[in-house]
């Protein structure tokens, strides 16, 4: 078997276009690349680094955004105070909400520069710009926007700077591949079940345009452009969005029979697969394999690495457990090789199982995790509260986020042995918070189609 070293030194050759110049390392970025695993760093060290990461990024922030500094003087608090770990509860955060207040036309790039620490790059903005257009325009002149949507229809719309996003999306490969340890190599076959990353803004796709660079040979399950505006419009049960959503109907039933086939193909030729992406197009293949009495025994060469959510259809969730048992049975795929991955667009932390027992490891060398009661105040571990986090490696933005999300955290993994605290094996929206998620948008706007429940 490859020694742990050797297999993540393979990973840095490979993605050497996401790794800046170690000679211009943020502390951030030295937290990511410097420790070969960021989730079991021995605690003194992985301290040190995320320390001086989160220190770092704070007075950044505090210095450049002149939002964020008036929302930091309003709270008393100035980067001086910061001293050690135990005061970074004094950092002002940001409720998740704050990034969907946004206005329309050219107001939407005042906003987004009121947001961006720094300046933004200057580009013309037409009165017929929709926020996609806005969006492109910014890319092209060298950022990253990207978004993630809610039930409600608003957007969370986050800037990232081409080099954040590039450590974000290594350190999402370097999260997956080091808990699926032995299993990565870049000769072998990846289906994305997500939007082609290339064609699409929208935060849980364009990250998983590393994917491509960590594996051979990878095919997208959707392929077709999906647009803010035309996933808010098949959203809606009027006319329009019902039209959406049938013309989009043969296409997924196809999407379907693809993956099947690619299954197929690849069992024969003995070849090392993954799936990377939504569970719910996952589901609903083994669902379809099921109902023909078919099955593939891919035993170690196969790999299955989820995110964005659980819900397969309005109104019921399928136990990740379950989902695991399924993949097993149907793909012959061992547990330990179908992990799940937790993250958001508004930060650059990836949470991922362990293989022994499943929990969601939080990287532990450049990103802080709190859990929060409705006063605001840090709970213990093990106690129910809201997750919020401090991100280290954010430069284009105060990555310091309260979200919607109910968590418990417990400082050591109930079942293995790394360093790292946990939370549990599943997240759920906080009551009252509406449900989002970067599978969960698609699944709106898919599984009305592939499962008919919705309808
Ligand atoms: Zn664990």
């Amino acid at each position: 078997m490859i020694e742990f070293k050797e297999y993540i030194e393979n990973l840095n050759k490979r993605l050497h276009n996401y790794i800046p110049d170690p000679a211009t390392f943020t502390p951030g970025e030295e937290g990511v690349f410097k420790p070969l695993d960021v989730y079991n760093h021995p605690k003194k060290e992985a301290d040190e680094y995320k320390f001086k990461a989160i220190k770092y990024a704070f007075k950044h922030h505090y210095e450049n955004n002149s939002f964020y500094k008036k929302y930091c003087k309003e709270n008393n608090v100035t980067p001086d105070d910061i001293k050690s770990i135990d005061d970074f509860n004094k950092i002002p955060l940001i409720p998740d909400k704050f990034f969907k207040t946004y206005p329309s036309g050219k107001e939407f790039a005042m906003w987004l520069a009121t947001i961006y620490t720094g300046e933004l790059p200057n580009i013309v903005i037409k009165k017929s710009d929709d926020h996609d257009d806005i969006i492109n325009k910014f890319n092209d002149a060298g950022l990253v926007i990207s978004y993630s949507s809610g039930t409600s229809g608003r957007h969370t719309f986050i800037p990232r700077d081409k080099r954040t996003f590039n450590d974000t999306e290594y350190a999402i490969a370097k999260a997956a591949i080091t808990m699926v340890y032995p299993f990565w190599e870049y000769d072998s076959y990846g289906y994305l079940l997500m939007p082609n990353p290339f064609k699409t803004n929208v935060f849980a796709g364009k990250v998983c345009s590393v994917y491509f660079d960590a594996v051979k040979d990878v095919q997208v399950a959707l392929d077709r452009e999906l647009k803010a505006d035309l996933i808010r419009a098949a959203m809606k049960n009027n006319l329009k969005g019902r039209i959406i959503r049938y013309a989009m109907q043969r296409e997924n039933k196809k999407m379907i029979e693809r993956i099947i086939n690619w299954l197929r193909e690849n069992y024969k030729k003995k070849n090392k697969i993954s799936f990377l992406g939504a569970p719910f197009i996952l589901y609903f293949v083994m669902e379809e394999l099921e109902r023909n009495g078919e099955s593939f025994d891919f035993g170690e060469n196969g790999a299955v690495i989820t995110g964005g959510g659980w819900k397969i259809f309005e109104g019921q969730r399928i136990p990740v457990d379950e989902f695991r048992k399924k993949v097993e049975k149907i793909l012959g795929i061992p547990p330990e090789n179908c992990l799940d991955l937790y993250g958001m667009v508004e930060g650059n932390g990836w949470m991922v199982h362990c293989p022994e027992g499943h929990y969601l490891h939080i990287p532990s060398t450049y990103y802080h995790a709190m859990v929060i009661d409705e006063n605001g105040e840090e709970v213990a571990y093990g106690e129910k509260g809201r997750f919020a986090f401090l991100d280290g490696l954010a430069m284009s933005y105060p990555s310091f986020i309260i979200s919607g999300d109910e968590v418990r955290m417990y400082e050591e993994c109930p079942v293995c042995h790394r360093t790292s605290p946990v939370l549990e094996p599943e997240v759920s929206r906080a009551k009252g918070d509406e449900m989002r998620g970067c599978a969960e948008e698609m699944r709106r706007v898919l599984s009305m189609d592939l499962g008919g429940k919705d309808a």
